[in-house]
């Protein structure tokens, strides 16, 4: 976008922002604790309940903490607050840069990364926005739920294809997860809220007795876990066809044939090499 009219800064009384610097390579002990505190300070902040760091890769929480620190640079009603397409999470974030731009904000939004919904990005992303946000709040008063016209935020699902945080963690957090605070890695809680009818298949458990390698995922019920293969396996769409189908590719069989034998496979250490297709 070479060569904005510099008319538009005409607009408002438009005041630079105060770049932040991005702390490199976070220590991953400190995310532990501070990702509640993030996503506690972001619901405050614009009303809402999100429960995990992944659900704001729509990029729309940060198009209206732009609005709030800068009225006017982002028009509110062509943000896509519900949504759980891609193409529009493109457009929040096209949004979100024009905002950076109008204002001075040097910050490069890592969209490809971020639209992913993977965990690492988004939380580092929101990490470095909350420091950027406090330090260009001038104790504006903003009520966000008036800005956005009474509409929700429709958290962001990890979209197909979102490749599972520590596969390790599946097997041992699968049941307990559901324990921690916040409902932290199931998706069932938000399922309620703002998505209307649940349309797609869940999890259920009684397919462990057709597939005993299937377990709940740590992804939600729209995954299985697979604890041969030691991977989360997408069945929203077909349910127990998709484990059928899962069981009968040339990867699951020989996981499943090294099981019987007896013979144990270390598949975190296959998982580092060439992954078998699908
Ligand atoms: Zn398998």
């Amino acid at each position: 976008m070479a060569g904005l009219p510099r008319r538009k800064a005409q607009q408002g009384s438009r005041t630079m922002a105060k770049n932040v610097e991005s702390p490199q390579s976070p220590d991953p002990t400190e995310e532990k604790c501070n990702r509640y505190d993030l996503l506690d300070w972001l619901n405050k902040r614009l009303e809402i309940q999100f429960t995990r760091v992944e659900q704001i890769c729509s990029g729309s929480c940060y198009c209206q903490l732009m609005d709030c620190l800068f009225p006017g640079c982002i028009d509110l009603s062509t943000v896509k607050f519900q949504t759980q397409e891609q193409t529009d999470f493109l457009h929040n974030y096209s949004l979100l840069q024009a905002a950076f731009k109008k204002n001075g904000v040097t910050k490069v939004v890592p969209v490809d990364e971020l639209i992913k919904g993977k965990f690492q990005s988004n939380f580092v992303f929101l990490k470095w926005f909350k420091r950027f946000f406090q330090m260009n709040f001038a104790e504006q008063v903003y009520n966000p739920v008036e800005a956005r016209k009474g509409q929700g935020i429709e958290p962001a699902k990890p979209p197909l294809g979102f490749s599972p945080r520590p596969a390790s963690q599946g097997r041992k957090s699968a049941s307990r997860s559901l324990n921690q605070s916040g409902g932290l890695e199931t998706d069932t809680d938000e399922e309620g809220v703002g998505s209307g009818v649940r349309k797609h298949i869940i999890y259920l458990s009684t397919w462990e007795e057709t597939y005993p390698w299937a377990k709940p995922s740590t992804l939600g019920d729209k995954y299985a876990y697979c604890s041969l293969c030691d991977i989360n396996l997408n069945i929203h769409h077909s349910g127990l066809l998709d484990l059928k189908r899962h069981s009968q590719t040339k990867n699951h069989r020989k996981q499943s044939q090294a099981a019987s034998n007896g013979s144990v496979t270390p598949t975190s250490v296959k998982r580092k090499g060439a992954h078998p297709a699908l």
